[in-house]
């Protein structure tokens, strides 16, 4: 008996210690763990680079690099200049939204010049000669390429994910038959990017239809995003009322070239987003923004020049 007894006052005192040692650090001591991780906090840090009248944001979560659009093929040394200064030499993920040259222009740069991973597009064919030329390169090179379609979710790493809201995949399935007449802009990658509480919306040249499309596929959801890439740079046929009130952005980033001949970005677009009290930056104005996150919040940073 006496020997049971001590045995359950050694196993008693085991547990004792052995939760004590689990316990949570209280009264300001820090374990060498969390020491650690707040000397390098998770991060992710998203650049609308500034490559003129065209889209490239560069997203780098820590574990990934990750490109959204390559700019305008007249734009490709900008673009390779703005990635070196970036100190990017592989590139994980290259999401391109849709087939128009501002958009993957700087494809055969990207091929020749860095290591790309994987490639990403809205998985229907087009006849421009750019994505010709790129697509035959990719297989040249064994690059994967992957279509998107609308519920997919790509992990970026370091807890960041981009959740796919367009296309859907019944205009997948229409878009790769033949003959089919694309309305490019409109056939937009759109994703959210997803980092702890942040979130961004990404939206390629989307305008009012396929916005609206997004919103009646997903009644009631919450796309809340604190901030807006603006679709089509800033055009007044995107950024609906509709897709601004589902959304709720408090920042707005363009993408436009200085005095380019469209008139990006327009004064009704930027009408509605001061309604909104919506910060606005522009790469025509700011040169690159650079936004960084830390799960919570996020600050943003430009090269020049005001922010309305
Ligand atoms: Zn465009």
């Amino acid at each position: 008996m006496r020997m049971k007894m001590g045995t359950l006052l050694g196993a008693l005192l085991l547990l004792t210690v052995f939760f004590a040692g689990c316990s949570a650090p209280t009264g300001g001591q820090t374990s060498a763990g969390s020491q650690a991780a707040q000397s390098q906090p998770a991060k992710l840090t998203v650049k609308m680079l500034d490559v003129g009248q065209g889209d490239a944001i560069l997203i780098e979560t820590g574990e990934q690099t990750v490109l959204v659009d390559t700019s305008d093929l007249d734009e490709r040394e900008k673009l390779k200049a703005e990635l070196k200064e970036a100190g990017v030499t592989k590139i994980d993920k290259v999401i391109l939204t849709h087939p128009h040259a501002d958009h993957i222009g700087g494809m055969d740069v990207l091929l020749a010049d860095f290591k790309v991973g994987e490639v990403y597009d809205n998985g229907m064919p087009s006849t421009s000669k750019i994505y010709i030329r790129y697509m035959k390169e990719l297989k040249n090179q064994g690059i994967k390429r992957h279509g998107l379609k609308a519920g997919e979710v790509l992990e970026l790493g370091g807890g960041a994910v981009f959740k796919v809201l367009a296309p859907a995949e019944e205009l997948v399935a229409k878009g790769t038959k033949q003959g089919y007449k694309h309305d490019p802009n409109n056939e937009s990658v759109i994703g959210q990017l997803v980092f702890g509480d942040f979130k961004m919306m990404f939206t390629g040249d989307a305008e009012g239809p396929e916005e609206k499309e997004v919103l009646a596929a997903m009644p009631g959801a919450d796309l809340r995003s604190q901030v807006l890439k603006a679709g089509h740079h800033g055009s007044k046929t995107s950024s609906s009322k509709e897709w601004l009130r589902a959304l709720e952005p408090e920042t707005g980033l363009i993408s436009c070239g200085e005095g380019n001949d469209y008139g990006h970005p327009h004064k009704e677009t930027l009408k509605k987003y001061q309604a909104l009290k919506m910060k606005v930056y522009e790469t025509d104005k700011n040169g690159t923004i650079t936004l960084i996150s830390d799960g919570k919040s996020y600050e943003v940073k430009v090269e020049k020049g005001e922010v309305q």
